[in-house]
């Protein structure tokens, strides 16, 4: 693997924007049909974002439904990977996979040049290429709701994804914000240190058990996506009731939206659970009211009570953040997140193609390896002599190294 900047060529047949699961599933594939990718990443190691997740993660997914294409996780990683396992299983894909990353190599523009081609900007250089990936993370920006008086707020605020664990945090007592796999499995690992736990849940989230009798609840999505909406909804409230019952009690009532519902209509995953049923059910969590202030020490939630914890973990998700990169070539809808996806492709914007952008029910890394064959297979049956012709006359772009 390289990790000299440098050495950037002037042109390649293929340019894949981040190095994280996406990115390197979709280069794995194109180098099977033939077309060679340089892969640019702006961090110093490729799935970078692991590097950042808490420490007791593990998938939330099955291992076998988990791994990169042509390239298994290790069964020695067990069940449920351990982030560390999972992040050298990364580097080793890189190796056996052979392929083209450079590390520190942040992207800063993506534009269309007339010939019909590619230039990617990156700080020490550029690259013109006829086809360019974009797999910059469904989770790139953290994101953190605007309340009034949040920065008045005296005890420490940081997002889950500064989250390490709870001797880092170093607080007696913790509210966490946002009842997603994040927040729930952060508000566990805190209660479970014997922190005084209260988890802000504004709409209750629908909870799974990871796996039901032995069976990954991953299974279960899988086996229902042909299915319409309407019967996930029915079958996974089914199975909620028989494998979590009601928590109505505890301050978790039914979610308003079935698991398949929820996901479509508002982009919000079910909580496999890893720990927060226990916790709520033992009063080690105590769930409350979503939060609606802040002021010196203390948070408003929206049905009056105040809390005084000494910390707020805010676990309410990220942006997708291509605006600076894509903004200007009109494929984003409102939210951010691309108006293609996978082998899709945006009028006018041949060669331009966007990838791990779906998070579905299924699994993200499952659906993003999917979707990077899909990729491979159009533009190898269409191109894989493009590249070629394109690597002979492509203009050399000014400043390149
Ligand atoms: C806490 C957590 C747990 C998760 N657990 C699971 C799970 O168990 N199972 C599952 O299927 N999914 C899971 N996901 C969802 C998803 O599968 C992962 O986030 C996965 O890493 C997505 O891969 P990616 O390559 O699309 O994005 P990322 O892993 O985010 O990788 C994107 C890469 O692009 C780089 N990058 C960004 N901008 C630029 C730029 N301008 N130039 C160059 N490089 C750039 C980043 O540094 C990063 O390395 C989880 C997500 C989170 C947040």
């Amino acid at each position: 693997m390289s990790n000299d900047a440098r050495a950037l060529p002037d042109t390649s047949p293929a340019v894949v924007v981040g190095a994280g699961p996406a990115g390197l599933a979709v280069a794995a594939e194109l180098g099977r049909v033939g077309i060679h990718a340089v892969v640019l990443e702006s961090k110093g190691e490729v799935g970078s974002s692991w590097a950042n997740h808490y420490d007791r993660l593990h998938l939330h997914t099955a291992r076998w439904l988990s791994g990169l294409p042509g390239c298994p996780i290790p069964r020695s990683n067990g069940r449920w990977v351990a982030r560390d396992d999972f992040r050298a299983y990364l580097r080793e894909y890189v190796e056996r996979q052979n392929l083209d990353v450079r590390l520190g190599t942040p992207v800063t523009s993506v534009d269309r040049l007339a010939e019909g081609l590619w230039r990617i900007g990156c700080g020490v250089g550029t690259i013109v290429t006829p086809l360019v990936i974009i797999a910059t993370g469904y989770n790139n920006t953290p994101a953190l709701p605007d309340w009034p008086g949040r920065e008045s707020f005296e005890g420490r605020l940081l997002h889950s994804s500064e989250y390490r664990n709870p001797a880092a945090l170093d607080a007696s007592s913790v509210l966490v914000i946002g009842p997603g796999n994040s927040g729930a499995e952060i508000a566990a690992d805190l209660a479970g240190a014997g922190r005084r736990v209260w988890l802000a849940v504004r709409t209750p989230p629908n909870i799974v058990r990871r796996q039901v009798l032995g069976v990954p609840s991953q299974l279960l999505a899988i086996s229902m996506s042909p299915f319409p909406p309407s019967m996930g909804d029915r079958v996974g409230r089914v199975v909620q009731r028989l494998s979590v019952g009601d928590l109505t009690r505890y301050g978790l009532p039914p979610s308003p939206l079935g698991v398949a519902s929820r996901v479509l209509q508002d982009d919000v995953q079910p909580l496999l659970d890893v720990g927060l049923i226990d916790a709520v059910r033992s009063g080690a969590v105590k769930v409350v009211a979503a939060v609606e202030s802040f002021e010196g020490n203390t948070v408003s939630l929206v049905d009056g009570e105040v809390l005084r914890p000494e910390a707020v973990v805010v676990a309410t998700g990220y942006r997708r953040g291509l605006e600076p990169l894509v903004g200007h070539l009109g494929v984003l809808a409102p939210g951010g997140r691309p108006t293609i996806n996978a082998d899709q492709q945006a009028p006018g914007l041949d060669g331009l193609y966007f990838l791990g952008y779906s998070n579905p029910l299924t699994g993200n890394l499952r659906q993003l390896g999917i979707d990077a064959r899909l990729i491979a297979r159009r533009v190898g049956k269409r191109d894989t002599v493009a590249p070629r012709v394109v690597r002979a006359t492509v203009p050399r772009a000014a400043g390149t190294a």
